[in-house]
């Protein structure tokens, strides 16, 4: 048997970090590092394929990551510093938002992605700088939001969740931190948890329908069927097309089955 194909050689400036990946959805160790693609025959590299890349987020589980040419990085990095100081700004000057290349963007979100990115493309780790200038400055909810990021990056989901049940206590009237926590209780099986979290999110958010969407996994974990079946209405009396949905609706009458409910007519 001949063995060829391509694969990515030249591995260096490894970092690693955890985090959510985007095609698996799994939360895994992940992997940035410079690299490049080399079409191979018995795993002996022998033509390039494509230019070196810095390799992006590349998840443990399915292996996906992004690509990006190395020559791309510099401008990249510059932008993102540039993100990262307007954005840690805009927080020490009490903002909530910033204008972010024309519109208006979340701080705190924006500095996590950017201090993230930053470290994830060269290595270099400025959440510890961040993370003391908003503590002496008492921005306590953009604190432990930043520091719950910095948590997940690492690895340690239970003390991020910490971190954000105390940016919760800071800023009751926030969704940001519910959902942020509302996601790892889910992701640890904690759904009784969840269930309070995210009932509270629908009662604070305008966009009822996403939340719908999570809760129907929430009583669906809890095993919850009254509450399931009622949510699955609530969604349904919100977005008409669902009723076209066959999974949607697959799911609305098996939990009607379950406890002998005769579905509403679709
Ligand atoms: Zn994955």
């Amino acid at each position: 048997m001949i063995i060829y194909g391509s694969k990515m050689y030249g591995k260096s400036r490894v970092v690693e970090t955890w985090g959510y990946c985007d095609s698996c959805g799994a939360y895994s160790k992940r992997q940035n590092y410079n690299a490049r693609k080399w079409g191979h025959l018995y795993f002996i590299p022998l033509i390039p394929d494509g230019p070196r890349v810095r390799v992006l987020y590349e998840c443990a589980k399915c292996s996906q990551g992004l690509h990006i040419p190395e020559t791309e990085v510099p401008a990249m990095l510059s932008d993102l510093c540039q993100t990262r100081d307007n954005a840690l700004n805009a927080i020490l000057a009490g903002q909530k938002e910033f204008n972010k290349n024309g519109e208006m963007a979340s701080c705190t979100a924006s500095l996590a992605s950017a201090v993230d990115l930053i470290y994830c493309l060269c290595g270099e780790d400025h959440m510890g700088d961040v993370l003391d200038a908003l503590q002496t400055a008492g921005q306590n909810y953009a604190y432990y939001l930043l520091n719950g990021e910095s948590l997940v990056a690492s690895g340690k989901l239970n003390e991020a969740a910490d971190s954000y049940s105390k940016a919760v206590e800071c800023e009751p009237e926030e969704v940001e931190p519910l959902g942020l926590l509302g996601s790892i209780l889910l992701d640890t099986g904690d759904f009784e948890g969840a269930r309070g979290i995210y009932e509270r999110a629908l009662a604070m958010s305008s966009d009822k329908l996403p939340v719908l969407g999570i809760l129907l996994t929430v009583y669906n974990g809890l095993g919850d069927s009254d509450k399931l079946i009622e949510t699955y209405e609530a969604c349904l009396g919100m977005d008409a097309e669902l009723r076209t949905d066959k999974k949607f609706v697959k799911g609305y009458k098996k939990a009607c089955k379950k406890i002998g409910r005769q579905p509403m007519a679709l």
